[in-house]
């Protein structure tokens, strides 16, 4: 019988793994989207869309479909799923790994101001400039919308959730960006101090180079760690050696 595999997805290693499982013989793979984004683009093998029903839903969803192993390769900052998943894992007895990519590493040359989470990152905030860049997602806004005297310029893929800052622009983009454009964007509005999350990846690495080369602060925001005692792979060809398959 062919193995079933399922990928928790929602980011570009997700997207990855599911073209490598589904160009395999006799594998099948299913990709689980929450159903955030509204145009998602095309993924190979089946997709399913929406939320299983917390951690005894995607238990349940794993043995009605026979699941023979699962990745998690949700965003390093999705922890309610990864959470679930861990969880599901025990209860169900299916196997699961989890695909997290490194988090950045700093240079000596960068300006990082290390925080644990939006709120901690809003309250630090004025203390390095007035005119923030916000690269950190359309969600969680409201931890900065008291900041009424500070000017954001938030970029993410679809428009933020209310409530944000009063004094806030949106520029909708979605990566990968180059360092030549994210320098003249952070000279064109006058940025002073960049915040993100600590997402890792190349696509959206090069604000960080940016921000060095015009010696910025940068307010990053560290991940959640990952639930106690989970198995974790850095790359796809990771989940291919952990499923036994050559890469
Ligand atoms: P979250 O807070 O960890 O999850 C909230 C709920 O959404 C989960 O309890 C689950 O609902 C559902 N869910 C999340 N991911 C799912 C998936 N892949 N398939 C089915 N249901 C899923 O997640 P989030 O931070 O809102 O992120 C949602 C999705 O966006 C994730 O898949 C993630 O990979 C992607 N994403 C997140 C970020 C970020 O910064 N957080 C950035 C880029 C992409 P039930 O409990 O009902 O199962």
């Amino acid at each position: 019988m062919s193995p079933h595999v399922l990928i928790l997805g929602g980011t570009a290693e997700a997207r990855e793994l599911a073209a490598v499982l589904a160009a395999r013989p006799g594998v099948r793979v299913t990709t689980s989207l929450a159903g955030r984004v509204t145009r998602p683009g095309a993924l190979a093998g089946d997709v399913r869309v929406g939320g299983f029903g917390g951690a005894a839903g995607l238990a349940g969803w794993l043995r009605e479909q026979h699941v023979d192993a699962f990745v998690d390769a949700t965003h390093p900052f999705a922890e309610t799923i990864t959470a679930n998943a861990a969880q599901a894992a025990a209860a169900s007895g299916v196997s699961a790994v989890v695909l997290r990519r490194p988090g950045w590493q700093p240079d000596p040359e960068d300006r990082w101001h290390l925080v644990t989470s939006l709120g901690a990152a809003a309250d630090a905030l004025p203390r390095f400039g007035s005119r923030a860049f916000l690269t950190t997602g359309r969600l969680g806004l409201s931890a900065f919308a008291h900041l009424t005297e500070m000017h954001f310029v938030v970029r993410s893929v679809e428009p933020p959730e209310p409530p944000v800052p009063p004094h806030t622009e949106v520029l909708l983009a979605r990566g990968p960006f180059t360092v030549a454009d994210e320098t003249t964007l952070l000279r064109e509005y006058l940025i002073d101090v960049l915040v993100t999350k600590d997402s890792g990846g190349e696509a959206t690495a090069a604000k960080l180079t940016a921000a060095r080369q015009l010696g910025l602060p940068v307010v990053v925001v560290r991940r959640p760690p990952l639930p106690r005692g989970v198995s974790a792979v850095p790359n796809v060809a990771g989940v291919l050696a952990w499923l036994g398959f050559n890469s």
